[in-house]
């Protein structure tokens, strides 16, 4: 028989929260639950890299007294997962590397801490591709995760952990990293809403850094009020991140049930992309049903968007060699013993860092280095500007962009691991938004053929995300309740 706190964890987070604040349920029976689907979702799926224990139990413990006190929490109780290049006090950081080593960091990251201060409780960190490197989450040092929709496809990647973690309803909702798309891939691989936002909207304080540029936070969650209740939670200035937005966070519920009548959709002219035809019927009758509630859709064209792989891929290795130089097995990660100090700094690299990270480490340091630098380097640079000002263009001639979020569903485990090119390729509709730091989310659009979820991307200008979640919760109102993944735990 299943007890009241298993059927909330079938459901929203949105419910949840509205049963332990009204002590329907007590937050540690939920996380206990909570704490026993991750540990099958790790076996099952390889989600989790770290379960948490006592501590969680402490932790929501602790919210059932405060609740008792009288205090009130938006996402009381919630159990979440937290992808693990994001710190969480007391609880070992890999950024699915062997290159950190086995640090424990004493304190959350800011988007964390802000999380449990609405009420939830971590109860795991979740697997990604090393360093964020990746679609696919096979590129993890500890072995890839496996879909919960089907178990020899990939999950997404690189946020593919806290994906599956959701889609197998271990957790009701997950904190995904997304550089150039890694939060919007895998929620579309993994039928849930996945949701970038504007650069600067939440602060990059405690996550390993990959692309400093581009790196996001945010929320993947089982519906769109869900994503809009955890992203109002992580979002905020925060005086230890720089390039955090000033004053405060959009107020992102209002806009939910706004519906769509008289906004203007652009359809994303997507011809030579190789959409594949499941993801095409998909993205028509997204745009159909958008038309039929009172939007126009127009047809949009952005000029450059093919260029959008080769501009993202060097800045972000560019990037990403800079920011690793970091590990050298000297200050702090993994050390592996040499003859003095230069030997011990190319054994720690070489034996810490895998084969992909190692492919962007070269290719960011060429593009940087001296005689390549305004050939590679600075030319991407002006790519990417160039890009984001066809999107500040298309942003004139429509409020919002409709694309497909992939080129086509979840693949099989291994296809295109032998293939880094044609990995990247999945990446073509995603790293728009990322290169011009726009807000950006994947909602589910039905399912293929072959029973595997369909995600259509939603972009906005800067701060538009209550447009996107309220455009979002149109069209998952119209699609009705979604069907389960065969990979559900209980
Ligand atoms: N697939 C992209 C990459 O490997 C995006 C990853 C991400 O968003 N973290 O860089």
């Amino acid at each position: 028989m299943t007890g009241i706190a298993d059927r909330l964890l079938d459901g929203p987070a949105h419910r949840l929260a509205v049963a332990v604040s009204t002590r329907e349920v007590r937050a540690r029976d939920v996380t206990g639950a909570a704490l026993g689907r991750a540990a099958r979702s790790r076996e099952r799926h390889g989600a989790f890299l770290h379960v948490a224990g006592e501590d969680a139990i402490e932790a929501a413990a602790e919210v059932d007294r405060r609740i008792a006190a009288g205090e009130t929490f938006p996402l009381a109780g919630v159990p979440i997962a937290v992808k693990d290049n994001v710190h969480v006090a007391g609880m070992p950081t890999t950024a699915g590397s062997r290159v950190l080593g086995a640090i424990v960091p004493p304190c959350d990251a800011t988007c964390v801490a802000q999380l449990r201060a609405a009420g939830c409780v971590v109860v795991g960190k979740t697997s990604c591709d090393e360093l964020g490197m990746g679609s696919s989450n096979e590129t993890s040092a500890f072995g890839p995760v496996r879909n919960p929709w089907n178990p020899d496809r990939v999950p997404g990647g690189s946020s593919g952990g806290s994906a599956a973690a959701v889609a197998a309803r271990a957790v009701p909702l997950a904190v995904g990293t997304d550089t150039g798309g890694s939060i919007r891939l895998p929620a579309a691989f993994c039928g849930l809403v996945g949701l970038r936002p504007t650069y600067g909207r939440v602060s990059r304080s405690g996550l390993v850094a990959y692309a400093s540029s581009f790196d996001q936070a945010g929320p993947i969650a089982r519906d769109v009020r869900d994503a809009a209740l955890a992203l109002a939670a992580m979002a905020g200035a925060d005086p230890s991140d720089a390039t955090s937005l000033p004053g405060p966070p959009p107020d992102l519920l209002s806009r939910l049930d706004a519906g769509v009548a008289g906004l203007r959709v652009g359809l994303l002219d997507h011809a030579g992309e190789g959409v594949d035809p499941d993801t095409e019927a998909a993205l028509a009758s997204t745009a159909g049903l958008l038309a039929s509630r009172g939007a126009s859709v127009v047809p949009l064209r952005l000029p450059r968007l093919s260029l959008g792989i080769a501009a993202y891929y060097l800045i972000s290795a560019a990037e990403a060699s800079s920011n690793l130089a970091r590990f050298d097995g000297v200050r702090f990660g993994a050390r592996v013993a040499g003859d003095g100090p230069g030997a011990l700094v190319r054994a720690t690299r070489a034996t810490g860092f895998g084969d992909e990270v190692k492919r962007r480490i070269l290719l960011g340091t060429f593009a940087l280095s001296a005689g390549h630098r305004e050939a590679w380097y600075e030319r991407a640079q002006r790519v990417r500007a160039r890009i984001a000002l066809d999107l500040a263009d298309a942003f004139r001639a429509c409020d919002l962009l409709l694309s497909p979020t992939a080129p086509g569903p979840a693949f099989p485990i291994g296809e295109k691991s032998g293939d880094p090119l044609s990995l990247y390729l999945t990446d073509v509709f995603t790293v728009p938004a990322s290169l011009a730091g726009l807000p950006a989310l994947s909602v589910p659009a039905g399912l293929s053929r072959e029973q595997l979820p369909v995600g259509v991307q939603l972009a906005g200008p800067a701060g538009s995300e209550s447009l996107l979640l309220g455009v979002a919760r149109e069209l998952e109102a119209a699609a009705g309740p979604r069907p389960d993944p065969p990979g559900v735990i209980r």
